[in-house]
């Protein structure tokens, strides 16, 4: 994404630049509880301390639905913020109006300011031009860093946008890079691993993906309604009943590109989802009668090693089983610690979406992979080739 101006090109000293981060972070109790995205957006945040900018953070959190809501407050990630940072981040009780004026006014050089959930405003999610020009009025540079937001249309994404002098955040800049060389340029063999729920959100990304990969493994879930369409039995698993079709489909354009599809070929399979100790594996494909399968088994699992060892890029987007139960959570695991050995081997990996993230977070393999995307939907929205209006608004 070249054509993007990046936040380095800038002259911010002593200008008052609103910045767009994501921090839609889970909380418990008023204590942030993955701090990721926060994290992430520390490069743009110190470039702009260290010249000299008035700095006015701006985000969303969770689906408060155009109301004020104490529960989606931003105030604990100022807290948080200052902790990281090492230095006080103020915090506005209001985006926009006299309250968000006010504290923008306060700012000096380097100063910080985070403006409550933008999302307290019904307005924002409609990208109102009267409320984008209110946010427009509180600075005059504009820098996009979030990527988790950028396919919404919103009035902080598209509508601000447009108003101010703009850039892209280093954030932005290294999603677009590795899912851009994803998408774009892949090394080859490139594999991509597609798991988690549901056939139905995934399917256009795995059709854009056919065209690309050399390979395609598909885990959790998804795979039951996969090999459903194999005529094999699937016992209580999730299966999408409707998607079986389109799923028969893929395989068949799969064959046709010459593109590989790993299925698992066994399973791990419970009695009860939440009775781990009812655990059992298959002897083969097959489920039967009421056992449910929660994750990949041992031969599926020892079927991925060469495959992953052997790509020079891989795509990683949804866990291979129910991995927050911890009995079940093996696959994922498993898949992300051969994930991480191929990119110390040289690969590029780039994995995205929550779970998977958290996924690989939980191994402690995270600093290995090369790129894990702060976006899921942004994510897979890029890959299937659609347009992220937060992007093109930058251009
Ligand atoms: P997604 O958001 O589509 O990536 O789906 C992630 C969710 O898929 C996680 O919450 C997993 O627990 C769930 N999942 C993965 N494998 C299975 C499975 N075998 N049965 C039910 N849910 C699953």
């Amino acid at each position: 994404m070249s054509q993007l101006k990046s936040v380095k090109e800038l002259d911010v000293k002593g200008k008052r630049v609103l910045v767009r981060v994501d921090y839609n972070v889970p909380m418990e109790k008023g204590v942030v509880t993955d701090d990721t995205r926060v994290r992430c957006s520390l490069p743009t945040l110190t470039h702009l301390i260290q010249n000299g900018a008035k700095i006015i953070l701006v985000s969303h959190l969770g689906r408060p639905k155009g109301a004020p809501n104490p529960k989606y407050s931003l105030a604990p990630v100022a807290q948080h913020l200052s902790q990281l940072l090492k230095k006080p981040v103020a915090f506005a009780p209001d985006c926009v109006g006299a309250l968000a004026e006010t504290a923008v006014k306060n700012l000096r050089e380097g100063d910080v300011v985070l403006l409550e959930n933008l999302r307290f405003h019904p307005e924002e999610e409609k990208n109102d031009p009267g409320f984008s020009k209110s946010l427009a009025g509180l600075a005059d540079l504009f820098v996009q860093d979030a990527f988790g937001a950028v396919h919404r249309a919103h009035a902080s994404t598209a509508g601000v946008a447009k108003l101010l002098p703009r850039a892209a955040g280093f954030l932005l800049l290294k999603e677009l890079e590795f899912l851009g060389r994803v998408k774009d340029n892949p090394t080859k063999p490139f594999l991509a691993i597609v798991g988690g729920a549901k056939v139905s959100d995934k399917i256009e990304v795995l059709e854009k993906l056919l065209a690309k990969v050399d390979t395609l493994v598909i885990g959790g879930a998804m795979a039951y309604t996969f090999l459903k369409s194999q005529g094999a039995s699937t016992g209580k698993s999730l299966v999408e009943a409707d998607k079986v079709d389109t799923a028969a489909a893929l395989l068949k354009a799969a064959a046709a590109k010459g593109v590989k599809v790993i299925l698992p070929k066994d399973h791990l399979v419970v009695t009860a989802i939440d009775d781990p100790a009812s655990a059992s594996e298959t002897k083969g494909t097959d489920i039967s009668g009421d056992w449910i399968g929660v994750d990949i088994g041992p031969q599926s699992i020892e079927n991925l090693v060469q495959p992953i060892l052997s790509a020079k890029t891989i795509f990683w987007n949804g866990p291979m089983g129910i991995f927050e139960v911890d009995r079940y959570a093996r696959g994922t695991r498993e898949v992300a610690k051969r994930a991480a050995e191929a990119a110390t081997k040289g690969a590029t990996v780039v994995v995205g979406g929550g779970d998977s993230v958290a996924a690989v977070q939980s191994t402690g393999l995270a600093d290995k992979i090369s790129h894990i995307s702060t976006g899921g939907g942004a994510s897979l929205e890029f890959l299937e080739g659609k347009e992220l209006p937060g992007v093109t608004a930058l251009q």
